[in-house]
């Protein structure tokens, strides 16, 4: 179909006309089951009211002023936020490339600070954070770098979930100033570290006066079943960054910074225009507000749960499922072999979800699936696996 969008994203054949919690009805009143939420954002699902009510109140009121002045919804997000994740200070930004950049910034200060010019930090291979050059410079996946270079300098890249890597390229590099990782890497397949890597991470960052820095921006927002995927370790980092399901739609991102990383950026070190503004920030507070009155975030786990042991009872004699991994509602389901294509047979059966690293099926549900939602969930992806992996050559099979 003609269209004069740039051909950044290979989308598919669909449109989607309207939303209601978990439901997506596309242009001919087909109804769907988003188990996706538009990538981790629309976390309490479509068209909540209480997100409705806050944006069309403050649009009759006010969406603009810049941050030239002082805005009171956003102290008042900023305070919320300082709140749930134990951090001290916020800048708020409208994406999570912006968010990841603020953090990069704090980095490069902190270490010009402590009188090292050529600051560099610390990154994994597999993480993802985002598409401007210095954040795509920090993601560690070559195609989404191709093309691209002089990438950003100043990145020294260690593989995932290994912290002797970690020790090694301190010993090496005498300019790290940083470490920046995701809890657990989103894009890069679910991938779900140790359960002492984060607090390992954080002892090597205070023994050596680094910054830790996590990007919390698709784990974040209760996703896992705690506010930030960090609280599951009970550690605190120096700089975390938000940004996907913290306006559940409405784009604002923000960098959080505690300690010796709160005020490395002062006046004229850094801005945004829209970062911020009215309109974004009562979203982001009504999302707040909902989480907490619903009490949506102890859910997450017991719903990420029922929706793993499901499919493991479902495929439990499927030869082709590699693990079923998740924490909370961040779902990974990895097959020995490519499976795309059960996105588009999954959109026929009038479900929504998504596979990434080619061969692991990613599930991000609302926080407000139900239990008849995550039943018709399973039953239809188990289902749709079950046909898809019938299709393979079959497998030897030991057992019998
Ligand atoms: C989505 C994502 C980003 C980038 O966010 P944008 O809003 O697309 O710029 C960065 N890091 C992680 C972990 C993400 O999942």
């Amino acid at each position: 179909m003609a269209s004069h969008i740039m051909p950044t994203y290979g989308r598919l054949e669909i449109t989607f006309d309207r939303g209601e919690g978990a439901w997506l009805w596309d242009e001919n009143g087909k109804q769907y089951l988003d188990a996706l939420s538009g990538i981790a954002v629309c976390g309490l699902g479509h068209a909540h009211p209480a997100v409705h009510e806050a944006i069309c109140k403050q649009s009759g009121k006010l969406l603009h002023t810049s941050n030239i002045y002082r805005i009171a919804v956003q102290e008042q997000l900023a305070d919320w936020l300082i709140d749930l994740s134990g951090m001290t200070n916020v800048f708020f930004c409208n994406s999570g490339a912006e968010a990841n950049e603020a953090a990069i910034k704090i980095a490069r200060k902190y270490g010009h600070e402590r009188g090292i010019d050529k600051p560099a930090i610390i990154v994994a291979d597999k993480s993802f954070h985002g598409r401007t050059l210095a954040t795509l410079s920090a993601t560690g996946n070559p195609k989404i770098q191709k093309g691209f270079e002089p990438l950003v300098e100043g990145f020294i890249r260690v593989p995932y979930d290994n912290m002797a890597a970690i020790t090694d390229a301190i010993r090496q590099h005498p300019n790290i100033v940083a470490i920046l990782v995701e809890p657990i890497q989103g894009e890069g397949g679910i991938n779900i570290p140790a359960s002492d890597y984060l607090s390992n991470i954080r002892k090597a960052c205070d023994q050596h006066n680094l910054l830790m820095m996590l990007d919390e921006i698709q784990s974040g927002m209760g996703r896992t079943g705690k506010f930030l995927a960090y609280q599951h370790n009970g550690i605190l980092p120096d700089v975390c960054t938000l940004a996907k399901a913290l306006g559940n739609g409405v784009p604002i991102g923000a960098c959080l910074a505690s300690g010796k990383a709160a005020t490395v950026l002062t006046a004229g070190n850094h801005g945004s225009t829209f970062g911020g503004n009215p309109l974004a920030c009562s979203a982001a507070l009504a999302v707040l507000e909902t989480l907490d009155k619903d009490s949506l975030i102890a859910t997450a786990e017991t719903k990420g749960e029922a929706i793993c042991s499901g499919l493991a009872g479902l495929l439990r004699n499927n030869p082709h499922i590699v693990e079923i991994r998740h924490k909370g509602l961040m779902i990974g389901i990895e097959l020995d072999a490519p499976c795309t294509e059960l996105v588009k047979m999954a959109l026929v059966n009038g479900l929504l979800i998504n596979v990434t690293q080619e061969k692991v099926i990613r599930l991000l549900p609302p926080l407000i699936i139900d239990d008849s939602q995550i039943k018709l969930l399973v039953d239809t992806l188990g289902m749709l696996i079950m046909q898809f992996t019938g299709q393979f050559s079959p497998v030897s099979d030991h057992a019998a």
